[in-house]
């Protein structure tokens, strides 16, 4: 069935809003601003902002093996809601995609389950282990998006080096969470100031700076394209700009909540505010936003990570990392960036869309003829207050409750189905 949105508006290429129709066809962009069809399904956008849905990177949907804290379906309906209609998986499951059968199983249950359009990563080692290579040639056979050890960082070099050479073979982006395990100290929040006054074990910058340093020396040596996660430091910003200016095939990624928040935000020992890479020093935040301005950091991932209200109800120590991020990234961002002049709408619309697709080379984030009908329809006028209670989410582990947002998504489709719409008031 053909459909048709009417009464939306476009960010066109200067960034100006035009107001526009959307005729949509076999799953596909069919037409932009052309006349009602004869025979469609009308959709009145009220004037609302019409953008592609957004592309996240970086999720952790918990199944198979960790389905009390969120499943696929419960994890891709958080991402329609919050607007996202293709999203990267990583490989922290249980199994872990490491081999044909793992990602297989991982592969059907996407089928059967998924909202959203998901796709996995594999792992760069056997269970994530950091120790035997897993067969990155088989795994991409399989439908692996890229390759990444996400939650923990790959400790030698060699495993690394080795596993960066096959992925330059096979031109597949090699994702890293780098952590150097020597320098956690069982660390819990950034090793600052903060963490002193809370009498918290910290996580000094170091533990994540000098594994990127290393990684883009190797991914030079290799040949590779490598794209770091969760970039939380400034010397981990210096790290990326300085080997972008040395031509290194890099690219890299920064959390809504690295952006929003900093080490002195954290009210008391409370888990809903651990997270890994931690909360960092003010100037480290705002070496993240001058990244991005200067595009050392290509895009915005949430890295949305799951877990239960038990397992964050009782401090810090012993919780384990993670934050929820799909549901509240763009209205956060929106109403703290966009409305208040620092980023313009366009901007902070290609960091969430078109921007992470051409890291992955992915032929999704954009609105033109002919693209898959990914598209999500923003209230840019809603104004809402943040209640976890309210999450598609399982989780509710999020430092922004009650946080006041406006720019929320009223409608998601997926290849022109209706994946998410709000509940009529
Ligand atoms: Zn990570």
């Amino acid at each position: 069935m053909t459909k048709y949105i009417k009464n939306v508006r476009l960010l066109d290429e200067q960034g100006e809003l035009v107001n526009a129709t959307v005729t949509i066809a076999e799953g596909r962009i069919k037409e932009i601003g052309g006349e009602q069809p004869d025979s469609a399904e009308i959709i009145d956008g009220n004037g609302h902002l019409l953008t592609p849905g957004f592309v996240d990177v970086h999720v952790h949907l918990r199944e198979p093996g960790f389905e009390h804290k969120e499943t696929i379906a419960t994890g891709t309906a958080s991402a329609a809601k919050g607007g996202f209609t293709t999203i990267c998986a990583m490989p922290n499951t249980k199994p872990v995609p490491d081999s044909i059968e793992n990602l297989q199983l991982i592969n059907s249950l996407i089928e059967q389950s998924a909202k959203v359009r998901v796709l996995p990563y594999g792992s760069l080692t056997i269970a994530q282990s950091g120790d035997a290579r897993t067969d990155l040639a088989a795994l991409k056979a399989s439908g692996a998006v890229a390759f990444s050890d996400d939650g923990v960082g790959v400790q030698l070099a060699a495993t690394m080096y080795e596993q960066m050479q096959t992925a330059a073979k096979l031109d597949m982006v090699v994702v890293a969470h780098c952590e150097d395990n020597s320098l956690i100290y069982d660390g819990v929040m950034h090793e600052g100031k903060r963490n002193k006054e809370l009498g918290l074990p910290g996580i000094p910058s170091i533990c994540e700076s000098v594994q990127i340093a290393r990684d883009v020396l190797l991914a030079e040596a290799a040949g590779a394209r490598y794209h770091v996660c969760h970039v939380s430091t400034k010397e981990s910003v210096r790290a990326v700009r300085d080997a972008k200016a040395a031509g290194i095939r890099v690219t890299a990624e920064v959390c809504p909540h690295h952006l929003l928040l900093e080490e002195m935000d954290i009210p008391s020992d409370d888990a809903n505010w651990k997270m890994n890479p931690p909360l960092r020093a003010a100037d480290d935040k705002d070496s993240l936003h001058a990244a991005l301005l200067d595009g050392t950091i290509d895009c915005i991932a949430t890295d949305h990570a799951p877990h239960t209200v038990e397992e964050k109800c009782c401090g810090m120590v012993g919780a384990p990392f993670g934050i929820v991020g799909f549901e509240t990234a763009f209205p956060l961002l929106y109403t703290q960036y966009v409305e208040t002049g620092k980023w313009t709408l366009k901007q902070l619309v290609d960091w969430m869309t078109v921007k992470p697709a051409q890291i992955f080379d992915l032929p999704y984030g954009t609105v033109e003829v002919g693209a898959a009908a990914d598209l999500v329809l923003i209230d840019l006028n809603k104004e809402q207050t943040i209640n976890p209670e309210e999450f598609a989410t399982k989780g509710r582990n999020t430092p922004f409750t009650g946080w006041k947002a406006k720019g929320w998504p009223v409608l998601t489709m997926v290849e022109g189905n209706i994946v998410y719409e709000e509940e009529a008031k």
